[in-house]
């Protein structure tokens, strides 16, 4: 079971820290992390040192089933409205999440409120929580990662040529649907032959080449949270300037593990690895950041990329994925996710970084 009344207590806390006297929380992924409430149109209000979940009619049965340690209220009008009406007559300031309120949803809520309610915009407050994953977050996230993994090695076979991108894909998403995954955490990348060299390359129609790599990024979303892994395999006979390649974005990648630990920043972890393939002057090639936070989102901070001074702390879940795209021949990525540790780090993807030849 999640322990939903100490995340609500630690951020009551933040809430006591930056003198806010309650928080509008809107977004779905801070809403599941907070009250367990998965539907949408939720709002979970703290004001007063009580803890109210609104939302409408369509969603009651589900608000009674998953919401935990706040008081339900079901609405007929917006849910912003019925929230205001807590404040009262007091001086009071409110935050709100500035990150996901429109310009539209913010005006309409100055008028919502008396002028003695100040409305305070801020960002990041829960998602500052989020970054370090409690224990049952953590054993959820292996999970996630394991089961992950399993689709990829059911998928592999399937890569060859003549094979559509799209239908390595299909596979791969069957068995996730199988294994009982919520869906995937983001569109399936599969990019073959000269598509590789599109970091982003979603599956699409073509066939895969006689020869060539073949990136493969996914991720299976489980109870809520999010797996991300790339592999990166050859169809044909392997040149040797290619194993050149492979071999310097797995240097870079196992130099970006061997950084991750508490006290370093994002910027260091992002450097280890930026370093190795400098050193064979394919940085030119490796246009992304070193890697991102994972959990309830696909992407969340802290974001491994150059200058970023975010520190890592034991909890935090993060991918480490160097690539080298090669415009007109190809490209790899490798990519595990990783847990830090007290002294370092342990990486969850459980597959193999060997380079394949199919
Ligand atoms: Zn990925
Ligand atoms: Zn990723």
């Amino acid at each position: 079971m999640m322990d939903h009344r100490s995340r609500q207590n630690q951020f009551q806390q933040t809430l006591a820290d930056d003198e806010l006297d309650g928080f509008v929380v809107t977004h779905p992924a801070n809403l599941r992390y907070l009250c367990g409430y998965t539907g949408s149109n939720g709002l979970l209000l703290f004001f007063g040192g009580s803890r109210i979940f609104f939302t409408d009619g369509r969603y009651t049965q589900q608000a009674r089933e998953e919401v935990q340690d706040a008081r339900i209220v079901i609405t007929k009008g917006p849910l912003l409205n019925e929230a205001a009406k807590q404040f009262g007559r007091l001086r009071s300031a409110i935050g709100f999440e500035a990150d996901h309120t429109t310009v539209t949803v913010a005006a309409d809520m100055r008028k919502l409120v008396r002028k003695k309610t100040a409305w305070k915009p801020t960002s990041g407050l829960i998602m500052h929580q989020r970054m370090r994953k409690d224990a049952e977050e953590l054993r959820i996230i292996r999970d996630a990662v394991k089961m992950g993994a399993a689709v990829y090695e059911q998928a592999l076979p399937s890569i060859r040529a003549g094979v559509k991108e799209s239908e390595v894909a299909g596979r791969l998403e069957f068995a996730a649907r199988e294994a009982g995954a919520d869906g995937m955490s983001f569109d399936t990348i599969v990019a073959a032959g000269r598509r590789s060299a599109l970091p982003h390359g979603r599956a699409s129609s073509q066939a895969i080449p006689k020869r060539g790599f073949v990136v493969v990024d996914s991720g299976v979303a489980w109870r809520g949270y999010c797996s991300d892994m790339t592999r990166t395999v050859h169809v044909g006979p392997v040149s040797r300037e290619e194993r050149r390649w492979y071999e310097a974005v797995l240097a870079a990648q196992l130099a970006g593990i061997a950084a991750v630990r508490p006290g370093m920043t994002a910027g260091e972890v992002d450097q280890a690895a930026r370093h190795v393939l400098r050193k064979t002057k394919l940085d030119r090639f490796f246009t992304h950041s070193t890697g991102h936070g994972v959990g309830l989102e696909i992407h969340e901070p802290p974001r491994l990329g150059k200058q970023q001074e975010e520190r890592l702390e034991a909890g935090m879940v993060i991918t480490i994925e160097p690539g080298v795209y090669i415009p007109g021949k190809g490209g790899i990525r490798i990519e595990d996710m990783v847990v830090v540790t007290a002294k370092g780090c342990q990486v969850l993807t459980p597959v193999t970084k060997e380079l394949i030849e199919i």
